[in-house]
Order: C-alpha cells, then structure tokens, then sequence
C-alpha cells in the first residue's frame, strides 16, 4: 500500500445509490461541492455512466409524480425509459370491492412513473462531474470528533484519509446494526417482466391475496411483476419452469389479462427498518439507510429522494453545520413515520385470508370507490408522498 493521502471535503457521502446521487446534485445545483464514494466499481471503459451492479438490478421503480419534477430540477429524469401510470387498480382475490384511481380526476399527464433502478441510477450518474465519485473504496475506519469525522477508505491501492465536516450515509439497507429496528414481513418479493395480452394501457394493478400483494407495473410494452409470497412459496415459484411461473401468476391475478414471455426472476426478502435517530453529532443517514419499507404501494426511492432534497435545502439555507442536521431531522419525521405507516398497514391489513377482515377489506375498498375524499388521499399519496396530508 502507498502512502497515506489527506483530503479535506466539507460534504462527504457514502453510497452513490440514487439516493447519494440525487444528494449530490441537489447540493451542487446550489453551488456547494460535496463528494460521493462507493464500494462499487465503474464499468471498465465508461466514464460516468451507471456502475456495474447497478447495471444488472433487475427492480422496476414506480416513482410518484412529485419525484419526476425533483429529478427534472436536477436534469435527471430519464424521460425515455420511464413508462406513465394513468390508472391503478386496486382489488383483493377471491373477494368483492375494488377501487380504480385515474389520472384525468387529478389533470395531471400521469399519476407516476415505471423506470428501471438501472434506468435512474444511469440519469443521475450522466449528470456527475467525474471528480464527484471515488469509486471502488474500501471504507476502513469512520472517527467521528467534535467539529468534524474522519474517514479511512482504501481507494486504487492507496490509503485516503478524509476529513469531512459532515458525514451523510446514504448506503442502502442496513445489515445488523444495532440502531436499526427491524420487523420481519416473512414475505419476499419476486420479481420478473411479462408481456401482457392484450397490452397494458398504461393501468397499474395491486392485487391483494392472502400470501402478500401482488402489483403490476407497466413498464414498455411489459409489466414488471411484484409477486410477494411467503418464503417457502417463494423458493417454489423460484425454482418453477416458465409455463409453471406464468400459470402461478395467472391464478393470483384471475383472467382479465393473459400473460406470455415471463422474463428471468430475482427474489428479495422483505423487512422494514427503522433508524430510531437520524442524526448522530455530524453525521446523517439518509434514503434506504434510514427506512427500508416493503415495497408495496411503492414509497422507497420517493421517500429517499424527498430525504435527499429536504436535506440539500437545509444545507445550502442554513449553512454546513450539524445544527441544520438537527433541523433536518426535526423536518423528516412526519413524511418517513407516515410513509412507513401506510406502507405497513396495507401490508398487515391486506396480507391474510382471516374471513372478517376480509369484509372489512372489500367494504374499505368500496368507500374508497364511493368516497372521493378517501380515493383522493391514497391517490395523492401516489401521487406527492407526504403532501397528501391535507
Ligand atoms: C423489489 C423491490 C421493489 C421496489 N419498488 C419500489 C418502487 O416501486 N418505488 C420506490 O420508490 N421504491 C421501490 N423500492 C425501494 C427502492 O429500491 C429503494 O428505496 C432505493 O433503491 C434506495 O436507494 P438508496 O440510494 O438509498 O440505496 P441503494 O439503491 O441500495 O444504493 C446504495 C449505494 O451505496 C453503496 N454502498 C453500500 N455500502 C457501501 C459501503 N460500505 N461503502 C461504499 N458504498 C456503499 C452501494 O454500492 C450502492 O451504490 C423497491 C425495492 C425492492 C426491493
């Protein structure tokens, strides 16, 4: 190993998931300089396009209508590959009720947005001056001290030592520490495209069954599939031939589409977690690190981006200072506890086959039908994330 380098940068942040990204160029958007490091490499022979891992996440993101015009102020939406939702549905198996939400009641072009991960992460990483990441590092040591943290990070054989006045951690789901309370679905998502017939007309559907829901976004010509189950089913529909695969589906979502052409599969497991403090002296944990929710209804990245710009807002008003990290986290807590409390109720509600919650679940989506003001608040829930409180 080489001799030691010393940097001073006033932001440092790790991850440069979208999360990460999106920070970034909030901040430089207002003039302030910051920098991204990640444990991933770059593809050999690209600038700054997207990092390889990125590249093969097979997940489809459905982004709210409000995350678009965040990430149009940072000339970062990717407005080829992303697919319009104008209608979601919404119903439950083998059960009466149902609610339909429609882009026209609202005057909007779109309710949301389908774009692959690789697709938004691919936007964001076009937009990075390419001194803005250090990629492929190895983080050795974070020291925290009073008026600034230090951290020791392998990079390209070579010893760095950073000092930064503050330290955002933007790293994505966190694995086993102990700040971060963590409640089990005993669901996993799987997850794979399939060609709809006839085609999609640009509907969403989320389709609750007893083993977990089931959505469908409209993404290209294709839907991509969110099909949460138990993990032993899971490992079933895993392992299944095509025909088998697209037989499961069909019988989860009943007949008014046909599916054809399943593409290849992945699985995630499924848990929330909650980062009981946001802050700690003059560092910040921000998107996936802070909550990771169940993907239902689709809150993540939307919440994640609200964390990034709220924070780049903060900083570039108040100053680089870990007051305004107090102030952030102070400004957080309605939109990410709501986020995670309407994700988690619909997941807990929807997910059995108990025949009294049944009812009450086919008559709740028959109010949410009849009832405007009810329709409009899930839907603005889609549509803004936390704005839809009144
Ligand atoms: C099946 C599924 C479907 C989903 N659907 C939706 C949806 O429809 N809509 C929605 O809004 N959200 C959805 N989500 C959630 C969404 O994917 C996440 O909220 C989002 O990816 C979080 O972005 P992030 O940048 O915080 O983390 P990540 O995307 O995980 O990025 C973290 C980055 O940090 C880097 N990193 C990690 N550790 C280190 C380290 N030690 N040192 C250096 N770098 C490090 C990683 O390499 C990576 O680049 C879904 C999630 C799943 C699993």
């Amino acid at each position: 190993m080489t001799e030691s380098v010393l940097e001073h940068v006033d932001i440092l942040i790790i991850g440069a998931g979208p999360v990460g990204m999106t920070l970034h160029l909030a901040l430089a958007a207002g003039g302030q300089k910051s920098l991204l490091l990640d444990r991933r490499p770059r593809p050999a022979g690209s600038t700054l396009e997207v990092q390889q891992s990125q590249q093969n996440d097979p997940r489809a993101l459905a982004l709210s209508y409000g995350a678009r015009q965040l990430l149009e102020q940072i000339n970062a939406w990717p407005t080829r590959a992303a697919t319009p939702i104008e209608t979601i549905h919404i119903s439950q198996k083998d059960g009466f009720g149902r609610t339909l939400i429609d882009r026209a009641d609202y005057q909007l072009a779109a309710l949301g947005y389908v774009v692959r991960y690789r697709d938004v992460a691919a936007a964001l990483a076009g937009q990075l001056a390419n001194e803005a990441l250090l990629d492929s590092v190895e983080i050795l040591d974070i020291t925290p001290a009073d008026d600034h943290v230090s951290v020791s990070v392998r990079h390209a054989g070579a010893l760095h030592q950073i000092q930064t006045k503050l330290l955002i951690h933007a790293e994505g789901t966190p694995g086993g520490d102990p700040a971060v309370k963590v409640s089990d679905y005993h669901q996993h998502a799987v997850i794979a495209e399939i060609t709809p017939q006839p085609g999609h007309q640009n509907r969403a559907w989320e389709r609750f069954t007893p083993d977990g829901p089931l959505a469908l976004l409209p993404l290209g010509n294709e839907y991509s599939v969110v099909f949460t189950l138990p993990p032993a089913k899971a490992d079933a529909v895993m392992a299944m031939d095509d025909a088998a695969f697209t037989a499961a589906l069909q019988n989860q979502f009943g007949n008014r589409l046909r599916f054809t052409n399943p593409g290849p599969r992945s699985r995630f497991p499924l848990f929330l977690r909650m980062r009981e403090k946001l802050v700690q002296g003059n560092e910040v944990w921000i998107g996936n690190t802070a909550q990771t929710l169940h993907p239902v209804s689709g809150q993540g990245f939307n919440l994640g981006i609200r964390d990034a710009w709220q924070l780049a807002e903060i900083l570039l008003k108040n100053g680089v200072d870990r007051s305004s990290l107090a102030s952030y986290a102070a400004s957080r807590r309605l939109d990410r506890q709501g986020s995670a409390f309407f994700t988690d109720q619909i997941v807990r509600t929807f997910s059995n086959d108990f025949g009294p919650l049944k009812l009450a679940r086919g008559l709740g989506l028959l109010a949410l039908d009849i009832c405007p003001p009810a329709r409009h608040f899930v839907a603005k829930r889609m549509i803004w994330g936390a704005r839809a409180w009144p």
